[in-house]
């Protein structure tokens, strides 16, 4: 396995898992209460103010309805829906994670547009080309900072319906971009597959696969977006590429431009290289890893267990100083996470291991039994399912 850190002792102490992925996506400076807002589905008074003149929805979208019928559109032969200011819907379709959390005027665009297949994306670039407007693409809307929407200079490309998701003859898992990753999880369980990725129900592959993909697998399986083999793009002329994982040394031209584009949108800032409308997936199988094991405990947090978890982790840590790492079975991951309460939840510690069964055959030795009976110690804030 790729990312297999075997006999590595290796402990996450991070203040949430929301701040340890802002924190891989660079944006975020957290020290500012604007970046730790973000209401779901609020929209901040400036924007309501600046939007009073919804009234007018009604007669711009009857009068924009009846364009279309004669073949007009805002786009020119786009097919898909469109809102703009002042159209009713605009408002509800502008919302996206961070709206609560910059102003207005960065975050009401010019217009949302719902491509309905790829040729909309190819109308609505040649566009914006023609009229001086800057393009973002938006799948579930969970950039933290704001990327996915944009000011009057901004088309918003919306992409609600891009969401195949099958299983193709050749092993991969094709998934459209605004696959949630609650659907992708639930599936992959079904099909005895997965990829490693985060939590957020709401987050979609789209922007995820972009900007990592961190979540319960990472230390032993690395990242959503390293399961990428390929992905279709549309790039800024129009064209649709299919982009490939590259070769280790590419030879042609042709071979180079595909590896600068996959590690430009798979290493680089989401969304700044194209619009993407389908991810190809090489997923890890259960039946590569049957005696694979995980175990996940949330508590409240508690000084005296986690002190004890501590001592388990420097344990460990202390036996690869003292390079005797050959006494922890191979595969074996211990994350420990603390998220400050916010009420009426309290402070929380979150334990989780993973035994990665490297090799496909050796089973669980009870390495963790000592780490699990601690981390029992806390009071459990869900159900006695966990325990
Ligand atoms: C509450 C919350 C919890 C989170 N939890 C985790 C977690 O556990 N692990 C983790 O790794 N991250 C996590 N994140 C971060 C999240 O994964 C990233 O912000 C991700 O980029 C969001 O993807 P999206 O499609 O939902 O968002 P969007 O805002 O739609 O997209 C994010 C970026 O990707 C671009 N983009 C989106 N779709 C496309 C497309 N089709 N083509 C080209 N560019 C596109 C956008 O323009 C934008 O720049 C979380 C974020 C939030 C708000």
């Amino acid at each position: 396995m790729k990312h297999n850190i075997s006999k590595n002792l290796l402990i996450l102490l991070a203040c949430g898992i929301s701040i340890e992925c802002s924190a891989a996506e660079g944006l975020l400076d957290l020290d500012k209460d604007e970046n730790r807002s973000g209401f779901e589905n609020k929209v901040p008074p400036l924007v309501t103010k600046e939007l009073q003149v919804e009234s007018l929805g009604y007669f711009q979208g009857l009068l924009r309805w009846s364009l279309k019928f004669i073949g007009i559109n805002d786009i020119p032969n786009f097919s898909g829906n469109i809102y703009q200011k002042g159209d009713r819907g605009y408002i509800d379709k502008i919302k996206q994670y961070a709206t609560t959390s910059y102003s207005a005027d960065k975050m009401t665009p010019f217009m949302v547009a719902y491509p309905a297949n790829e040729h909309d994306i190819k109308w609505a670039l040649k566009f914006a080309l023609e009229n001086g407007k800057k393009v973002v693409a938006r799948s579930g809307g969970h950039q933290y900072s704001g990327k996915s929407s944009g000011n009057q200079d901004t088309i918003v490309l919306s992409m609600d319906n891009f969401t195949t998701f099958k299983r193709l003859e050749n092993g991969l898992v094709e998934v459209g971009p605004c696959v949630k990753l609650t659907d992708l999880a639930s599936q992959f369980k079904k099909w005895h597959i997965t990829i490693p990725h985060g939590i957020c129900p709401q987050v979609n592959i789209g922007g995820h696969a972009q900007t990592g993909g961190y979540g319960h697998l990472k230390r032993s399986f690395g990242l959503a977006a390293d399961y990428v083999q390929a992905f279709d793009i549309i790039l800024a002329d129009g064209s649709l590429k299919t982009v490939t994982r590259p070769k280790v040394l590419p030879e042609t031209d042709e071979e180079r431009l595909n590896q600068e584009i996959f590690r430009g949108v798979l290493g680089g800032n989401a969304g700044s290289f194209g619009i993407i409308t389908k991810y190809f997936l090489n997923c890890i199988k259960d039946e590569d890893h049957k005696r694979s094991w995980g175990e996940s405990n949330i508590r409240a947090y508690n000084n005296s267990v986690f002190k004890d978890l501590m001592k388990e982790a420097q344990e460990w840590t202390q036996l690869i100083e003292r390079k005797e790492d050959d006494k922890l079975l191979e595969g074996l991951d211990f994350m420990l996470s603390v998220e400050s309460g916010t009420w009426p939840l309290p402070p929380i510690l979150l334990v989780e291991l993973v035994y990665s069964d490297p090799h496909n055959n050796v089973p669980y030795n009870g390495q963790f039994d000592s780490i699990i009976k601690k981390a029992k110690g806390g009071r459990n804030l869900l159900t006695p399912i966990l325990d």
